[in-house]
């Protein structure tokens, strides 16, 4: 982030603008939201400004600007179309280290204004540092329709009741437990109807009766292959109510950034020495998480049943009484399938699908070899990268001829996504010249035949 968004209280915030046309108006009607002081100098002003001076808005000094009008400011605008002015503006509030922007003219701002949804006293400030305007006004004007005009009463209802709570409910999650529901449930449709009688009647009982009893919960969310974008509605939901997330090597940076932000965020994947935090521990770690009243995330790669271990992850809770829910994510098979365009079934290809483990162990894989090795079928490994060998090997000893067609899937659904197709014969030679590096699926089947003409996805 080159720019750090911050809220300036603007209480005693003592602001300069240089310069009184159009352009400054558009600052100062800005600033005129605010609690801040605004200074105006210019040698001459247009209505706007005019207006803003007559209705006693704005003190304003009618000549060229000098050096000590920086005196005592803060924050300062620059919009003159002079542009020796303007730098030197510049150049002389950065050198007092006050906060200059000189409007339209970025390489001239230390900070920027960001695009503003208002609904105070829910502010909402987007920005693109300067470089992508029309994707922002876009989002601007969908953030606009999507946020109801009257959130501003949910904030000031919150605000008003703000206090109470917190002398009632002492502890921070509770409180917290406590408005997510209240903004979640029917006490806030109230508020948005206009109906702030009954709501405040009923966040009265609710505090009343609320005894504050924390009880901790666990979900096992799916994360998807890895695009964000196939996250469900529910996984992002909950990810964003967590007070803890356990998550592994498989769930990609991306889909973190969409974690609650003061959520501990605890990683149980390979580390560098390649150790593995045992599953016990995992099983251990989520069940006094929860027992500690926090709501654990459990995040998992793709789907938490498949090869995901999340059976045994969610037996501990079912033993020691702890609440959980599990939210089934996109398996890395079907990921792979769609962004490969390669359907798993089809009618011309295969009629049934067989998700295998490829993982090697003791140099073989153990697997019912005579029942995969079947013509109309597909077959997707996963863990399979180093087996590979072994289950080109098994399958030709199987039955399935060696023209067999074989793709392999790197890092399927995101910006490092690789499709490799062959056969039985040469997918070994391709796969090491490509470079496939875990985590890599295997689709074994003619459906891999349809990649050709059914791609779809060109990341990069
Ligand atoms: N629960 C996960 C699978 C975990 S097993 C799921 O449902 O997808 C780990 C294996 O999944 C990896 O070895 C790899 O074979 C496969 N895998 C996971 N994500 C993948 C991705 N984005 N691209 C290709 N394979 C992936």
């Amino acid at each position: 982030m080159q720019y750090f968004p911050i809220f300036l209280d603007t209480t005693d915030l003592n602001c300069l603008v240089v310069g009184a046309g159009e352009v400054a108006a558009r600052k100062i009607e800005l600033l005129l939201k605010t609690h801040a002081t605004i200074n105006v100098v210019a040698p001459w002003a247009c209505d706007t400004v005019l207006r803003f001076v007559e209705e006693g808005k704005v003190k304003f000094e009618k000549r060229l600007y000098e050096t000590q009008d920086l005196s005592q400011k803060q924050l300062v605008f620059v919009a003159t179309d002079d542009s020796l002015v303007n730098a030197q503006v510049h150049a002389q509030a950065k050198a007092q280290n006050i906060l200059v922007n000189v409007v339209d003219n970025i390489p001239l701002c230390q900070f920027i204004t960001p695009s503003i949804v208002d609904r105070s006293p829910i502010v909402i400030a987007i920005s693109s540092g300067g470089v992508a305007p029309v994707l922002l006004r876009y989002l601007r004007q969908k953030l606009e329709s999507l946020i109801p005009q009257k959130v501003s009463l949910l904030g000031q209802f919150s605000e008003k009741f703000r206090e109470l709570v917190k002398q009632k409910l002492s502890s921070v999650t509770a409180r917290r437990f406590f408005w997510e529901d209240v903004l979640d449930g029917d006490i806030a449709e109230d508020v948005l109807v206009g109906n702030n009688e009954q709501a405040e009647r009923k966040l009265l009982s609710k505090l009343d009766s609320d005894d504050s009893k924390i009880k901790g919960e666990v979900y096992l969310v799916g994360a998807g292959p890895g695009d964000p974008d196939l996250l469900t509605f529910r996984a992002l939901r909950l990810m964003q109510k967590a007070d803890v997330v356990v998550y592994d090597r498989l769930v990609s940076s991306e889909i973190l950034e969409l974690v609650r932000r003061d959520a501990e965020k605890i990683y149980v994947g390979k580390a560098k020495s390649k150790h593995t935090v045992p599953q016990e521990e995992i099983n251990e770690l989520l069940a006094s998480e929860a027992l500690a009243g926090k709501r654990v995330v459990r995040l998992k790669g793709g789907d938490p049943f498949i090869f995901g271990r999340g059976g045994e992850e969610i037996e501990t809770l079912v033993e020691k009484g702890i609440s959980f829910q599990v939210v089934p994510g996109i398996t890395a098979a079907s990921g792979a399938a769609s962004y490969a365009g390669i359907p798993l079934t089809h009618r011309d290809h295969a009629k049934s699908v067989v998700f295998a483990t490829g993982h090697l162990r003791d140099n073989t894989i153990n697997l019912n070899w005579k029942g995969l090795a079947q013509a109309d079928q597909t077959i997707v490994f996963y863990m399979g990268l180093t087996g590979l060998a072994i289950i080109c090997e098994e399958l030709v000893k199987h039955g399935l001829p060696t023209t067999t067609p074989i793709a392999m899937v790197q890092s399927a659904t995101t910006p490092q996504q690789k499709v490799i197709t062959g056969t039985f014969m040469d997918i070994q030679a391709k796969a090491e010249a490509a470079g496939i590096q875990p985590p890599a699926l295997i689709i074994v089947g003619s459906v891999v035949s349809l990649h050709e003409k059914l791609n779809w996805f060109n990341p990069r």
